[in-house]
């Protein structure tokens, strides 16, 4: 998919290294784009595209203004981030560092007069006391407020969206803000403590014996929707593209209890397994699932792949890296074809 003016268009791609900047670099590079790419880090478990990637660490100011020179578009996806273990026990590092890239991110890409700024916002904006049940009311971009968003993650998105708003506000900083919802796929973190549920779930299933056990967080019941990288990364390519500069929803309606999660995995391994709820664990809000209105009527153009699609793909990704590291044998793969 092409979208916009790329003749000579230089895009920067902070958070480079990371899941979805990694898929987001490749795809640029596909339309070509020129592509800067930068981040802490290398892309783990592929080589990235980009024309140049450097290693900065976008906390520091020098180094932001080092990252926006000569740039035109800017996708700031950089951030200290993780799944529910990580984000709720890590409040103040995840503040403070994401306060620091995205403020100087800003500030350094309007001094190197960038044309488009886009930010990386989230699901954890929306406020807490509306996600009490299981059976939740799709969230729609107004229900951010009266403001009660995840304790330091989602309160320093929130912030940010905030900061983008003033840019323009006061200095015609030209900016997109997408909240993405839940975001899964292959090349993404499954394991060490920051990988989301899709990848955990899949790890788990793809560890665990057939007629064995998996843990899972809380009693299952929670919900949330989950959207496909080839749908996020068009998203955010028709957002730029686009002129509209208010927080926008990314994500899909297909809502699914994190039960239902295991058992789509457990349907592609061919795995019989019983639950074991520990309750005990963060489970986050108690359900969550994204209203597209909004988009729909932006973008004319919504996600469309569906979790039975999407997670086969993501479940052969990991189990072949489980086998690639020795962590499960080649003979698991033959049984589960
Ligand atoms: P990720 O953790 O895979 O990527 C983030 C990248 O930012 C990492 O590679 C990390 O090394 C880099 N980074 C962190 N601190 C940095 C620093 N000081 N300087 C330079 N680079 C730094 O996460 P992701 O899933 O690709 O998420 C990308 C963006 O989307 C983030 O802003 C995240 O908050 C947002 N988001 C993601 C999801 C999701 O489901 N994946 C949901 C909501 C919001």
């Amino acid at each position: 998919m092409v979208l916009g003016n790329i003749n000579n268009t230089r895009v920067l791609v902070t958070g480079a290294g990371g899941f979805i900047g990694h898929h987001l670099v490749e795809a640029l590079k596909a339309s070509g784009y020129w592509v800067r790419g930068v981040d802490l880090k290398y892309p783990e478990y592929q080589k990235s595209s980009a024309d140049e990637f450097e290693l900065l660490d976008l906390r520091r100011w020098d180094s932001c203004l080092v990252a926006a020179r000569g740039i035109d578009e800017v996708y700031n996806l950089a951030a200290d981030m993780g799944g529910i273990g990580y984000i709720a026990t890590n409040l103040a590092d995840i503040s403070r560092n994401n306060i620091l890239i995205n403020a100087h991110m800003l500030e350094a890409s309007r001094l190197n007069q960038v044309k488009k700024f886009l930010f990386s916002s989230s699901a954890c904006v929306y406020a807490g006391y509306k996600q009490k049940s299981a059976d939740v009311a799709p969230l729609k971009e107004e229900d951010a407020y009266p403001a009660d968003p995840e304790p330091g993650y989602g309160f320093e998105k929130l912030f940010t969206e905030e900061l983008c708003r003033y840019f323009w506000r006061d200095h015609k900083f030209d900016t997109r803000i997408v909240r993405f919802h839940n975001v899964y796929g292959p090349l993404g973190t499954y394991d060490g403590g920051k990988e989301k549920a899709p990848a955990a779930v899949s790890r788990k299933v793809a560890l665990a014996t057939d007629g064995g056990e998996i843990e899972v967080w809380g009693d299952g019941e929670q919900t949330r929707s989950f959207m496909y990288i080839d749908d996020c990364v068009e998203g955010l390519l028709r957002l730029m593209a686009s002129d509209y500069r208010e927080p926008l929803n990314l994500g899909t309606e297909e809502l699914v209890t994190i039960n239902g999660l295991v058992d789509i995995a457990c349907e592609i391994a061919q795995k019989k397994l019983k639950k074991r709820h520990d309750l005990s664990k963060p489970q986050g809000v108690r359900g969550r699932n994204a209203d597209l209105s909004r988009l729909r009527q932006v973008l004319g153009w919504e996600p469309k792949t569906t979790l039975k699609q999407g997670m086969p793909i993501v479940y052969r990704w990991i189990e072949s890296e489980l086998q690639k590291t020795g962590r499960i044998p080649h003979r698991a793969r033959a049984k589960a074809h």
